[in-house]
């Protein structure tokens, strides 16, 4: 590459640091990593609220923000130690090959910054701002440090190429027992969970070199409830079948 752009002032001059604010924090579906999709948009059924803090919830600040269907956010992984490796080792591959740390999502960077698309799913300006969405990935009490409207038209590129994640992961069948159908039909929100529940469950929230059927029992914190699960081998190949709900005080 010729060295026509790289100008003196930049070699010479040493990283600058930058002090973030946060916005607001986000109210989620996930109150422990575990378990948390890896990407936005894969489990639709989960819901939060990004509440803005002083002085930014001013309802100024989001105004005309309603006609937009979806947003990027920008956050912090501060659950995420602030170390970080020049190579990752991507779930997506196994656990086991290694890439650059700018060639992954991973939780592990500088800055530890997260960037993910969520859907707007509506603006509440009664006291302060409250945004609600849908499909995201994000941790309860996560930090957010901005927001901006999606443009399809200047951001969606399905043509572009994505390396060793070129397709969204595949999907696993879930499977309930009856008595979990029961507990599920007794509450409020089951029709809500219960999809949360098969969708965060398709997606095998497993450690990345765990692929078969297995005796070990997983347990994964989404709202309220304890839900643990297991690999079963059925008839279409392994699915993950949920056989208890424990209810966390
Ligand atoms: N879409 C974002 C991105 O590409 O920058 C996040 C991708 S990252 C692989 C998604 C994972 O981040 C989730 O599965 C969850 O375990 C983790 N996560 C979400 N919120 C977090 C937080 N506040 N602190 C640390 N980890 C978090």
């Amino acid at each position: 590459m010729s060295d026509k752009t790289s100008s003196p002032s930049l070699a010479a001059s040493p990283s600058q640091s930058f002090a973030l604010d946060t916005i607001g924090r986000i109210e989620s579906d996930y109150p422990d990593k575990f378990g948390i999709p890896r990407q936005p948009g894969l489990v639709r059924a989960s819901r939060a609220s990004l509440v803005l803090l002083p002085p930014y919830d001013d309802p100024l600040t989001v105004r005309g923000l309603e006609d937009f269907s979806h947003l990027w956010l920008t956050f912090v992984f501060h659950r995420s130690p602030a170390r970080w490796t020049p190579l990752v080792r991507p779930p997506r591959l196994g656990g086991n090959a290694k890439v650059g740390v700018f060639a992954s999502r991973s939780t592990h960077r500088p800055n530890r910054l997260g960037l993910s698309l969520v859907e707007l799913m509506g603006i509440d300006t009664s006291r302060g701002v409250r945004l609600a969405l849908r499909g995201h990935d994000l941790l309860d009490g996560t930090p957010v440090v901005d927001i901006k409207p999606y443009l399809p038209w200047a951001e969606s590129l399905p043509e572009a190429s994505a390396g060793f994640a070129p397709e969204a992961p595949p999907q696993r069948p879930v499977a309930f027992t009856p008595e979990i159908e029961a507990a599920l039909a007794s509450r409020a929100d089951g029709d809500s969970l219960r999809k949360l529940i098969v969708q965060v469950l398709a997606q095998d929230p497993r450690p990345a070199y765990r692929n078969g059927a297995e005796e070990r029992r997983y347990g994964l914190r989404l709202r309220d409830v304890d839900v643990r699960f297991r690999a079963v081998e059925l008839e279409g190949g392994v699915a993950m079948e949920v056989v208890e709900l424990v209810q966390v005080t």
